[in-house]
Formats: structure tokens, C-alpha cells, sequence
């Protein structure tokens, strides 16, 4: 039997469709900041048949039978994390970034006590306390905010966590150019009492690569996504650092409780193979390398914008993303943007930018970054023409604006999407796109 074309022959309608994403992912640049290629490995090992076990628990200590494998799977997930990051205890088991956090709250917090984070429009992420999430609902969140400049406003920060006693605070992003404030934080969050947890979900690999300071020695938990920076598949890992059980030895154990039983059943086996094997690659020194090359691409990235016009928020970036700050051409167009990026093979986000005078679903800007590209093997000077074709891109579009009548929106939308898709200049940067791509094989081998 060839397994390669079981798909194709039991369901080819999926079979099809999966491959119409692959040539999506061939055939553009991806550019969400949040988004990656994981490894060929990482891949085989989520395909592999430990999808088929139950294994409720942790290693050694399983409600079911036969998880002898299983139990040899997960620690090597946990010991890898452990070392890599350098902490005690490591979490593999949440079934991703957000049930991660979610458990975060369950395991230190108390429904009704306060939190704090940084708002979402602001570049936080919804699980820091956001409104329309559990963690805003379950627990008081006191949200902070950056300055017009785009930085963390500290004095807003000391002045909230004071007045407000938190129990835990959270320092993470998922929109902010800049280097993470741990250690301004850690002063905070050490002068209340409160807990500090660092959700280094989008840079997690350039902490591990060196290309970004570590939290862990200034937070009591650290939680991360596995398919952003770090490569590997969807997923998540939780972990306490020395700080942490210094504070509150019982706080690995209260971690544990609250991933399994608190809120999840069986782990998923298939998911903590492929997070070995990410972190495996990760302690490579290729992928040293690649967190380097990440943040050096995203600043010549940046520069080439700014050199073709561009306004970017806090005038650059020390990380793998940015965000184009669009209000000098009008506010509210970050839609338009997005999507005559698109027509042109260059995909990205739209997103608020620090006091955007538009709403969240209609921002004035867009969000942009270089870890997927990166995985490609593109370098500076592919960042140099790419930041020439997004500008060109962007001044071709800038001049459409979201009509004030809510009525007129959808027929205004409609007539934006039919010019772009015959407008000259995103014509002819697809055909510049696509001639990259074609340089850069994505999964060469793969069919
Ligand atoms: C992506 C992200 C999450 C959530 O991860 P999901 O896997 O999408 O649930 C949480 N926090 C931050 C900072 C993130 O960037």
C-alpha cells in the first residue's frame, strides 16, 4: 500500500483541498507575524498513529494502561523544554496558546480576583483579561496600555497594579515591535505581591536563539505557543522557573492541576511528539542561526519601508514583526491594505495600532513579519525588493477609504476588489512574488 495516496483515494474532495493550500503556501509570502513552516519531522511525527492513545494524566502516573511509549514521548517533550529554556518544570499538555493561559488564571487565581494585561488593541492578546474572553469575564482584568510612541506606559502600569492589587499580571504581546519589558515588570509585579507570567508566544524562538532576553529570570511562569517562532506544531507548553517555586512551591503542582484535570482530558500524544521534535531542531545550531536571521531580516524589512514612505509604530523593530501605522493616508483602511496585499501573493494582518482612531475590525494598520520568510531561507536582500513591492502596494491603495455610512461599505468593498484585481501595479508585483516564491522552494519533494 502507498500510504502517500491514501488521502487522495478515500476522500479526494479533502485531498484537493489540502493541496490547494500547500500551492497557496508556495505560491505567496507569508508574512503573519504569528505564522511559521514547521519542519518535515514535526509534520510525520503529527501524523503518526500516537493520535490513536488515551493517556489522561502525566508520565508514570496514566489512568489508562499502555502508555509505556507514550510516558517516554512526553518527558522527552518536558526534559528538552526544560533544558532549552532553562527551568524545572515544563507543561506540554495544553492544546494550545490560549487553553494555556486559560490554565495560568485557574492555577493561581481565584474566579472574581483581579488581573492585569495589556489591552488588546494595544497589542495584547484576548487571554490577558480581554473582555470578550473567559479570563476578561471570570476575573476582574485591569488592562494597560503603550504611550502614543508606542511603548509600555510604566507609570500607568505601577499606578494600576497599585491601586488594583493583582494577583497576576501578564507581560506579553502579540503586536509590539519592541524588546519584551521583563525586568521593568518584574520590579512591579515583586512590589505587589502579584504573580508574573511572560506569554512569550510570538518570540519564543528568539529567546532560545539568543536573539531576544529570556523572562525567566525575572517571571514566575513562562507560557508559549509551539508554532510560532519556535517551529513546531500547534500547541503549547507552560512552564514555572526557580522564581516561581522560590514564591510558591506548590506552583508546578498547581500548573498540572489546572491543565489536567482542571481543564482538559486526554493529552494530545501525537501533538507533544511533534514538540519534541520542534525542540529538538530548536537546540540545533542551525536554528540559533535562523532566530538571528529572523530579527535581522525584520530590520532591514522595516528600514526599506520606511525608506519607500512607510510610517511604522515606534519607528521600527528589535523582533520579528512590525506594524505600518497607515493613519497619514486617512484611518480605518488597514482592510484595504490586507487585501490588495493579498491579491498580490503577500499576506499579512490587519490590526490596531496604539490609539487607532478606527475600530478593531476596521484598523488603521497592518502587522507584518519575517519568521516565515525566514524558514524559506530569504535574507536582507530579498527583504530590500519585498519592502519595495509592499510599498508599491500600498501607495497604489491608500487613497480608498471606508465610507462613513455603514450602508454604502459592503458596495464600496465590492467595486475596491474588482479594481485591485485589475489595478497594474498589483499585477505586476504577483508576477514579482510568484518569481521569488518559485526561487525559494517551500517543502521541495512534497506532493
Ligand atoms: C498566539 C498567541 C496566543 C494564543 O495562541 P492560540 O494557539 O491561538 O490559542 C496567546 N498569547 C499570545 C501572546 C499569542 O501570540
Amino acid at each position: 500500500m502507498d500510504w502517500t495516496k491514501i488521502l487522495k483515494e478515500v476522500d479526494p474532495e479533502t485531498y484537493e483541498t489540502v493541496q490547494n493550500e500547500l500551492d497557496r503556501q508556495r505560491n505567496g509570502l507569508e508574512m503573519i507575524p504569528s505564522e511559521n513552516f514547521t519542519s518535515p519531522a514535526v509534520l510525520q511525527a503529527m501524523g503518526s498513529i500516537l493520535t490513536n492513545k488515551y493517556s489522561e494524566g502525566y508520565p508514570g502516573k496514566r489512568y489508562y494502561g499502555g502508555n509505556q511509549f507514550i510516558d517516554v514521548v512526553e518527558k522527552l517533550a518536558i526534559e528538552r523544554a526544560k533544558k532549552l529554556f532553562g527551568v524545572p518544570h515544563a507543561n506540554v499538555q495544553p492544546y494550545s496558546g490560549s487553553p494555556a493561559n486559560l490554565a495560568v488564571h485557574v492555577a493561581v487565581c481565584q474566579p472574581g480576583d483581579v488581573t492585569m494585561g495589556l489591552e488588546l488593541t494595544h497589542g495584547g492578546h484576548l487571554t490577558h483579561g480581554w473582555k470578550t474572553s473567559a479570563t476578561g469575564q471570570l476575573w476582574k482584568s485591569v488592562q494597560y496600555h503603550v504611550k502614543p510612541d508606542g511603548y509600555i506606559d510604566f507609570d500607568e502600569v505601577r499606578k494600576l497594579a497599585q491601586e488594583n492589587k493583582p494577583k497576576l499580571i501578564w507581560v506579553g504581546f502579540t503586536a509590539y515591535p519592541r524588546e519584551f519589558p521583563f525586568e521593568e515588570f518584574s520590579k512591579i509585579a515583586d512590589e505587589v505581591g502579584a504573580y508574573l507570567a511572560a506569554d512569550i508566544s510570538h518570540i519564543s524562538g528568539l529567546v532560545i536563539s539568543g536573539a531576544h532576553k529570556s523572562p525567566v529570570p525575572y517571571v514566575h511562569i513562562v507560557t508559549t505557543t509551539t508554532h510560532k517562532t519556535l517551529r513546531g506544531p500547534r500547541g503549547a507548553i507552560i512552564m514555572v522557573t526557580q522564581k516561581g517555586l522560590d514564591k510558591d512551591p506548590e506552583l508546578a503542582d498547581k500548573v498540572d492541576k489546572a491543565v489536567f484535570p482542571g481543564l482538559q482530558g486526554g493529552p494530545h500524544d501525537h501533538t507533544t511528539a511533534g514538540i519534541a521534535v520542534a525542540l529538538l531542531e530548536a537546540s540545533k545550531p542551525e536554528f540559533k542561526e535562523y532566530g538571528q536571521q529572523i530579527v535581522r531580516n525584520a530590520k532591514s524589512l522595516a528600514e526599506e519601508l520606511m525608506n519607500n514612505g512607510l510610517k511604522l509604530v515606534t519607528n521600527g523593530t528589535d523582533t520579528h514583526l512590525m506594524l505600518i501605522d497607515l493613519t497619514p493616508f486617512g484611518k480605518g483602511n488597514g482592510v484595504f491594505i490586507q487585501d490588495a496585499l493579498e491579491t498580490a501573493g503577500i499576506t499579512l494582518n490587519k490590526n490596531t495600532i496604539p490609539n487607532d482612531p478606527s475600530s478593531p475590525f476596521y484598523p488603521s494598520g497592518v502587522r507584518l513579519g519575517t519568521p516565515a520568510l525566514t524558514t524559506r531561507g530569504m535574507k536582507e536582500n530579498e527583504m530590500k525588493i519585498i519592502g519595495k513591492l509592499i510599498s508599491q502596494v500600498v501607495h497604489t491603495a491608500k487613497d480608498y477609504h471606508l465610507p462613513e455610512n455603514k450602508d454604502e461599505r459592503a458596495e464600496y468593498l465590492k467595486k475596491f476588489r474588482e479594481e485591485i484585481k485589475n489595478n497594474g501595479t498589483v499585477k505586476s508585483v504577483r508576477e514579482k512574488v510568484f518569481e521569488l516564491c518559485k526561487q525559494f522552494p517551500l517543502y521541495p519533494g512534497l506532493q
